[in-house]
C-alpha cells in the first residue's frame, strides 16, 4: 500500500522555507496563514498529508463537490432521506460489539441511552457507517475480530480535526464599531510559525442572506494544531480567539455576548471531522480494501470513496447498498427480530435467547 515517491505536505512546505531564507517574516507567516486556511477543508495533519492531494486546495482549480443546504439546516437532509424508515431508526443507540461468528446470522449489541438499557439486534447483513476515527479507535469490538489487511486499511487513512468557535455580538448591549462590515473572509497574520494555525482563520456570517443584521463571527482551527486546541476550555479559547481580533480591529472588541465552540475529535461518536491522502498511502488499493465485505459484514461511509464530504458518504452507501443487495445474504430467512429492552443486568439472557434464534435458524 505504499508509495515511495510520496512526499508529506510539512516537509514540503519546509524545504520552501529552507530554499528562499531570505524572505521576510511577514512572507513567511503569510504563507503559513495561506496553508493554515487550506486545511480548514480537510484538517489535513501536514506531516502525515500526501503533498500531492493538497494542490487542488493551493491552486483552487478543483471542483469541491461539498454539499449546501436550500433554506439551512443539514439535518434537513437527514430528515429527508430517513423518511421511508423513520420508524426503525433506533436513536440514542450506541453499538458496543458486532458479532459474525455465526455464519448467517450477526448479533449487534447496543446501549440504548435513552434507558439506560441493552439491545440486541439480529440481522442477515450488517451495513457498518460509523465514522473512521470511530473504527481507528477500536470502539466497536468485532467477534471474531476483523482480519488484519482490514484494519491496515482502516489505519492508513488520514483522519483530520476541524473546528469552529462561534461568537455572537449582541449589538443593543455590546460595541460592535469594530465590525468587518462587507467583509467575507479574515485572516489574522501571526508573528511567529507556532501560533499561525491557532484561530486566525475567521467567516463573517452575515455575508449570508438573513443574517445581515446578526453580528456572528467563526474563528476555525484544523490540523495537528487540533490536539493543542481541543484541550483548552472554553474561557482560554475565548482568549486566544480575542486576542487575534484585537490585534486585527484594536482594543476596542468586546467579549461576545455568546460562544460556541466545536471540539470534533474528543466526541466520541465522530473522532475526527474529515479524512485525508496520508502519505506513503495508495488510496485507490486502500479504498478496495474497505469496500470488501468482511463475510456479511459491510462497510460504508465518507471514509471509503475519495471527496471527503457528504457526497463521498451519500455515494459510498448508495454502492454499498447495492453490494448487498447483489449478495446471497438478504434471499436466507430472516432472524427473528428482538426488538424488546433489555436492562444491562438481563444481557446474560438475551444473549441466550439470541443463541436459541440462531440455533432455530440452523446457524
Ligand atoms: C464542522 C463540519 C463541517 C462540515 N461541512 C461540510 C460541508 O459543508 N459539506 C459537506 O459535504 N460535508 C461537510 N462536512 C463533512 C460531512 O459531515 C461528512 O463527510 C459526512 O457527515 C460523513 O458521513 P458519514 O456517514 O461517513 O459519517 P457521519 O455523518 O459522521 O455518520 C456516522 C454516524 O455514526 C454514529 N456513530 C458513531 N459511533 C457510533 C456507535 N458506536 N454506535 C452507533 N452509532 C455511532 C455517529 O453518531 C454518526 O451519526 C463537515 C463536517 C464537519 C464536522
Amino acid at each position: 500500500m505504499n508509495s515511495m515517491k510520496d512526499i508529506d505536505f510539512g516537509s514540503l512546505k519546509d524545504s520552501y522555507f529552507q530554499h528562499n531564507k531570505g524572505m521576510s517574516n511577514e512572507d513567511r507567516q503569510a504563507t503559513n496563514e495561506f496553508t493554515a486556511t487550506s486545511s480548514t477543508d480537510q484538517g489535513q495533519i501536514f506531516n502525515e498529508t500526501n503533498s500531492k492531494s493538497m494542490v487542488w486546495g493551493l491552486v483552487w482549480n478543483a471542483y469541491l463537490n461539498f454539499t449546501g443546504v436550500v433554506g439551512g439546516g443539514y439535518n434537513r437532509v437527514v430528515e429527508e432521506f430517513a423518511k421511508p424508515i423513520l420508524e426503525t431508526v433506533q436513536l440514542k443507540s450506541v453499538v458496543r460489539s458486532i458479532d459474525y461468528s455465526s455464519s448467517g446470522t450477526v448479533k449487534v449489541t447496543a446501549d440504548d441511552l435513552s434507558n439506560n438499557a441493552t439491545r440486541i439486534y439480529l440481522a442477515n447483513v450488517v451495513i457498518c457507517t460509523v465514522p473512521i476515527g470511530v473504527l481507528q479507535n477500536r470502539d466497536i469490538k468485532f467477534h471474531p475480530n476483523l482480519p488484519n489487511r482490514k484494519w491496515d486499511a482502516i489505519d492508513s487513512i488520514g483522519n483530520g480535526g476541524v473546528n469552529k468557535c462561534i461568537m455572537y455580538w449582541d449589538k443593543n448591549t455590546t460595541d460592535v464599531s469594530w465590525w468587518p462590515y462587507g467583509q467575507y473572509e479574515l485572516q489574522f497574520i501571526s508573528d511567529d510559525d507556532s501560533h499561525s494555525g491557532y484561530w486566525t482563520y475567521f467567516t463573517n456570517d452575515q455575508y449570508h442572506k438573513g443574517n445581515e443584521e446578526i453580528h456572528v463571527l467563526t474563528a476555525w482551527s484544523a490540523g495537528a494544531e487540533v490536539e493543542v486546541l481541543e484541550s483548552e476550555d472554553d474561557n482560554k479559547t475565548m482568549e486566544r480567539v480575542l486576542f487575534n481580533l484585537r490585534n486585527m480591529f484594536g482594543s476596542v472588541v468586546p467579549e461576545p455576548t455568546k460562544l460556541l465552540v466545536t471540539r470534533w475529535n474528543s466526541d466520541q461518536f465522530s473522532r475526527g471531522v474529515h479524512t485525508f491522502s496520508k502519505v506513503g498511502v495508495d488510496e485507490g488499493k486502500v479504498h478496495k480494501e474497505l469496500r470488501k465485505p468482511v463475510q456479511n459484514i459491510y462497510f460504508a461511509g465518507e471514509y471509503i470513496e475519495s471527496g471527503t464530504s457528504a457526497v463521498s458518504a451519500y455515494r459510498s452507501g448508495v454502492n454499498t447498498a447495492s453490494l448487498v443487495i447483489n449478495s446471497t445474504y438478504l434471499n436466507k430467512r430472516r432472524p427473528k427480530w428482538e426488538n424488546n429492552v433489555f436492562q444491562f443486568e438481563k444481557i446474560q439472557k438475551v444473549e441466550t435467547m439470541a443463541q436459541n434464534v440462531s440455533n432455530k435458524n440452523g446457524t
